[in-house]
């Protein structure tokens, strides 16, 4: 493959994006002189990234990088790469002020993260299964010199005894036999971060459940859910003995995040 056919076969801005990182230069630069020449080096890189992307690799992992609600995130297989729908969790949080935040499944840290830059004075404590996913998340945190409290264990296990205002999670909450896992990025990505139980509502159900018991009197839990799954997770909050339960949608209309409030 030469370089113009590795350029022709992917999308323009993924193609300059690619271009960029192998050459150093800005993805503007790259836009602006298409007369310059590529170093042999380069040329190499970019075949060799242009390749994967063909094979359907995502291209945030190829890059090792995705921005999330402004922060730029490394990123590895080890971890889910951030949604732009998942900001909507942020933002919910934002507007509530707590003073103490949890967050549950932190993959590479971006809710943590994000809500930290935000509130700096919060505190926030971000809990990941996986050991390989919290390097990852532990690596943001060095970078964007944000103090989050990182811990290895399985949703509250880490927690043992504590309250905050607010937790929330992106869990695993795609169905084992959802079709879209063997699709676009989800192939590449972590099972054990997308996928749970028959319904994709085994995590949802364990961390409503046990969410109570670590929010302070008036605290609450949000959940980002997929598509078609807001009534059983208002259920779940219910069931769980959170009041004033309610759904937001996210830019694409889709019910997204749910939640609930302990009584004050
Ligand atoms: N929103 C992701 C997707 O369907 C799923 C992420 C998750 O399970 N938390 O692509």
């Amino acid at each position: 493959m030469t370089v113009g056919e590795a350029l022709r076969a992917l999308e323009a801005r993924e193609a300059r994006l690619l271009l960029a990182r192998a050459t150093g230069f800005s993805e503007a630069s790259v836009l602006a002189h298409p007369e310059r020449a590529l170093p042999a080096e380069a040329a190499a890189m970019f075949l060799e990234f242009a390749a994967r992307r063909l094979r359907g690799e995502p291209i945030a992992y190829i890059l090792g990088e995705k921005e999330f609600y402004g922060l730029p995130l490394a990123v590895n297989p080890a971890v889910l790469i951030p949604r732009p729908e998942t900001e909507l969790l942020v933002e919910l949080a934002l507007a509530r002020r707590p003073a103490s935040v949890l967050d549950l499944g932190t993959g590479c840290g971006a809710i943590a993260l994000a809500i930290k830059r935000h509130l700096p004075a919060a505190r926030v404590v971000a809990v990941e299964a996986s050991a390989a996913a919290l390097a990852v998340a532990a690596r943001n945190a060095t970078r964007l010199a944000l103090e989050v409290d990182l811990r290895h264990g399985l949703w509250f296990g880490p927690v043992a005894g504590e309250r905050f205002d607010l937790v929330l999670s992106n869990p695993p909450y795609v169905a084992e036999v959802d079709p879209h896992l063997a699709q676009g990025d989800l192939r590449f990505e972590p099972r054990s971060a997308l996928v749970a139980g028959p319904e994709g509502l085994d995590a949802l159900r364990e961390i409503a459940r046990a969410a109570p018991s670590h929010l302070n009197p008036g605290g609450w839990l949000l959940l980002e859910h997929g598509l078609g799954q807001d009534e059983a997770v208002r259920l779940l909050l219910g069931e769980a003995g959170l009041e004033q339960v309610r759904t937001w949608p996210d830019l694409s209309g889709i019910a997204r995040v749910s939640g609930g409030g302990l009584k004050s």
